[in-house]
């Protein structure tokens, strides 16, 4: 039988998708991967990597040119700072560089890439389905959806898609010494404006330049005017010394990883972005690592029974390790941004736990789900030094800057 697999999307889920089919055996002439882009393509990211999603690349035999190691992550707000320190090391990358690089690996190995190729609907078919380009309809026995926050294909196959948040960002030079280029800063602060999210401050190594910096801010509910999040952008680059070096302040979305997030139909699976990313953070290049190492399993399994199905594609992934750990970050994510945002600041920005476990060096973001019973006992211990639950009352009143209705 012919395989014929396409995956729409060049990203880092689709690329590392094909490398994962391919060190499992799949004949490369089996992959198309089609991508509306021309490579090298420009794409909103602060391009971090942590631990795990570096230690994915090099298993995969890839560690792309211009990369800049960081130290480490520093979580902070105006109730203290977290330092962390990772098993291993953090790669920052230009994700147009970075994506490029990828996929041309993709391409060196014999995998047929289709870029400025727009996909614009399946047509469901008997035994295959069929993918629609300008071009016409052609059939495929098995399309992947690694198209991203915005996923078309999940669209097209009807499926339940998960939260949608929104961030800006854009390249700043300059800064003040506060600003330390070898650390990724996540700034909590914003949960204390009400703005369920963070803003960060990454270096940014553009490949022929040097000096630049990443600043922006995740709304993880979606629910923030794009021109508030603009202006805490802005304020924060002036806090801190810094110049726009980008025209303006850009936005993007970003779909999140949940456990009634849809990503499985007959002859169909989503990956990457288009599956869901970590509610948390946002940080969506590890996991889209990770996925792709299952579902390339998951395919494989389903090819050599000469089936068009991979059952309990949903559950199966919540069994793994990075399944369990984006689940956490899901309930996380939800105490931190919905129901209780000033009380988990108190508990996350005080936990022994926490703060022992981040500058162990021992542990990996991402990873943190076996800390949950910690961070619980933190909380009752909490509670009872203040003879109640630490309050869920905001700790010092909102700027009214960054008010919105
Ligand atoms: C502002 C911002 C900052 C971020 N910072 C970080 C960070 O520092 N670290 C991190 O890990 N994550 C970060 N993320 C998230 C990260 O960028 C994404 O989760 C990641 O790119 C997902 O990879 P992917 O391959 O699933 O999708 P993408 O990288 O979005 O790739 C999808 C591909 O599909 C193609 N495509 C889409 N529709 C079609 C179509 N109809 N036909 C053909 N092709 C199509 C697109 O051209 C694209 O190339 C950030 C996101 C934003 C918005």
């Amino acid at each position: 039988m012919r395989r014929r697999i396409a995956i729409v999307g060049g990203g880092p889920a689709g690329s590392t998708m094909a490398l994962e089919l391919l060190r499992l055996g799949v004949d490369p002439g089996d992959m198309t991967i089609l991508d509306r882009a021309h490579f090298p393509r420009p794409k909103l990211c602060g391009g971090a990597i942590t631990w795990r999603g570096t230690r994915a690349l090099t298993r995969l035999g890839l560690v792309p040119d211009h990369k800049l190691i960081t130290n480490g992550l520093e979580f902070r707000s105006s109730l203290g700072s977290i330092p962390v320190r990772e098993r291993g090391e953090q790669w920052v990358y230009d994700r147009a560089s970075l994506d490029h690089q990828l996929l041309r690996k993709v391409a060196a190995a014999g995998v047929e890439v289709r870029e400025g190729v727009t996909v614009r609907g399946l047509v469901p078919g008997v035994g295959s389905l069929g993918v629609e380009t300008s071009s016409g309809v052609e059939r495929f026995d098995w399309v992947i959806g690694a198209d991203g926050a915005r996923s078309g294909i999940r669209r097209a196959a009807e499926l339940r898609g998960g939260i949608v948040g929104r961030l800006v960002e854009a390249v700043y030079e300059g800064g003040d010494e506060s600003v330390d280029p070898n650390t990724l800063v996540f700034d909590f602060d914003p949960v204390l404006e009400a703005i369920p999210g963070y803003a960060w401050i990454f270096p940014y190594p553009k490949p022929g330049t040097s000096g630049l910096f990443k600043l922006g801010i995740m709304d993880g509910r979606g629910r923030v005017p794009g021109e508030i999040l603009r202006r805490y952008t802005a304020d924060l680059a002036e806090r801190h010394g810094f110049r726009l070096a980008d025209e303006k302040i850009s936005g993007w979305p970003e779909h999140y990883f949940g456990p009634r997030v849809q990503a499985s139909r007959e002859g169909l699976l989503l990956i990457g972005e288009a599956w869901g990313i970590d509610p948390l953070l946002g940080e969506g290049i590890a996991p889209s690592f990770a996925i792709s190492e299952y579902a390339a399993g998951r395919l494989k399994r389903a090819l050599d029974r000469g089936s068009r199905k991979v059952r309990g594609y949903e559950l199966g992934f919540f069994a793994t390790r990075e399944g369990q750990n984006l689940l956490y970050q899901h309930r996380l994510a939800n105490m931190l941004y919905d129901e209780a945002p000033h009380r988990w600041m108190r508990v996350l920005f005080s936990s022994p736990a926490l703060l022992q476990a981040a500058t162990s060096g021992d542990e990996a973001y991402g990873r943190l789900a076996h800390l949950g019973p910690r961070l619980g006992v933190d909380l009752l211990r909490s509670a009872l030094k203040q003879r109640r639950l630490p309050s869920a009352k905001p700790p010092r009143a909102p700027n009214p800057r960054y008010a919105f209705a």
